[in-house]
């Protein structure tokens, strides 16, 4: 079950608090924290086949209540501490984080944070799009900077039975439109490539969006949850992929934008943009990785692979102020050893299956 960090956070000696002067949280391999995955909502209006199967997440499925979720005030409060030490990116996932109700708002105060530098954080999205053509301008307007949209295929029969809830492609495609009309830049598309299922359209894509202002991103099929079924034969790696697209469309590496980035880039010979592949099976990047993930009812999850969240909403609930949430945090970051993808192909089956893995609906991409 989720432990509560409350030896840290009830002594407030400086020692004991363990925050560098500089802000700056480290943990056991002296990775930084440095990008915050905020889960604003379990729920979905689509039920894609590999991370909300309709089998698993049905009508009786037991989604949180209302008053388990984390307000947007609670959210406001980790992220500011979070901010003060060293975050520099929010990203608001879910489940389907259009679905919550007013995000504009939460945007709009996340965008109001300032790091101990004064930088403000970025603040980023995943969505499927679905409610973006309504959306995009009201996200914009809110201090909304980076766009990332799921899209699996372009052929509407098989992108229709991947969201197993008849939604259109078309209308996708029209939200992401709409979110460049609106201003959103830079937009990314991530497709999670499923052998058997859309590899297929791995060339599709790369050439419809060649030459346009979005950047696409293949993602290998990830062994999240415990409700999709895996198997390491589902995955496509990204070295074929690249091989692939670049017999259609030449490709070259690229240098990394930033560091700990999860996307390999690689552009296109002839200048007309770039691709990414997000290699989490067959080239793990677990020793620059950065990324500490909120669940939607506030558990703090080191690694997306987690078996465990360290419940910060009882800290919060319980009356806890901005320091203790401080030192909990530094506690917890400092503790972590994560590294699931590396260590992934030495597990047995039998031990992989043991973990009591979390839902990717659940904690959010
Ligand atoms: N509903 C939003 C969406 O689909 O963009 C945000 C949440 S969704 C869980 C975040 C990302 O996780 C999506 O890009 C989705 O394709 C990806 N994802 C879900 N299950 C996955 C899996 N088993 N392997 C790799 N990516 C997965
Ligand atoms: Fe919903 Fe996103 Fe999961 Fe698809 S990938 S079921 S859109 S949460
Ligand atoms: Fe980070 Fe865990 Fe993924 Fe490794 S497996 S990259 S530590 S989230």
């Amino acid at each position: 079950m989720a432990s509560t960090p409350t030896a840290a956070g009830s002594d407030r000696t400086a020692g004991a608090l363990r925050l560098p002067s500089s802000g700056r949280l480290a943990d056991r391999f002296d990775r930084p924290l440095r990008d915050l995955r905020i889960s604003v909502t379990d729920r979905c209006n689509f039920r894609c086949v590999y991370c909300m199967p309709r089998s698993v997440f049905g009508r009786d499925y037991a989604f949180l209540d209302r008053d388990e979720l984390l307000s947007f005030e609670e959210i406001e409060r980790i992220a500011r501490v979070a901010v003060a030490h060293g975050v520099r990116k929010i990203r608001l996932t879910g489940g389907e984080p259009l679905l919550r109700r007013g995000l504009e708002d939460l945007i709009a105060r996340l965008a109001a944070l300032r790091g101990a530098d004064g930088i403000r954080p970025e603040i980023a999205l995943t969505t499927n799009g679905s409610a973006l053509t309504v959306k995009a301008r009201s996200l914009k307007d809110a201090g909304l900077d980076r766009l990332t949209v799921s899209l699996d295929s372009l052929d509407d029969e098989l992108f229709q039975r991947m969201n197993d809830v008849r939604f259109p492609v078309a209308r996708v495609l029209e939200g992401i439109d709409a979110a460049h009309e609106a201003g959103l830049a830079p937009i990314k598309l991530n497709m999670v490539v499923k052998r058997g299922l859309n590899d297929g359209e791995i060339e599709a894509m790369a050439t419809r969006f060649k030459g346009t202002p979005y950047t696409l991103r293949f993602i290998e099929y990830m062994d999240v949850g415990t409700s999709n079924g895996w198997s390491l034969d589902e995955v496509v790696p990204s070295a074929e992929i690249v091989e692939r697209i670049s017999a259609l469309h030449p490709l070259e590496p690229a240098a990394p934008a930033a560091p700990g980035e999860t996307a390999a880039r690689w552009r296109y010979a002839d200048g007309t943009g770039e691709i990414g592949v997000i290699s989490s099976v067959t080239n793990a990047f677990c020793g620059t990785c950065n990324r500490a993930r909120i669940s939607t009812e506030g558990k703090l999850f080191t690694c997306l692979f987690a078996t465990e969240g360290h419940d910060l909403r009882a800290l919060l609930r319980g009356g806890a102020d901005d320091e203790q949430l401080a030192a909990a945090l530094s506690s917890l970051w400092g503790a972590r050893d994560d590294r699931y993808s590396e260590i992934r192909s030495s597990l047995t089956p039998e031990l992989r299956a043991a973990r009591n893995r979390i839902e990717m609906s659940y904690i959010g991409g």
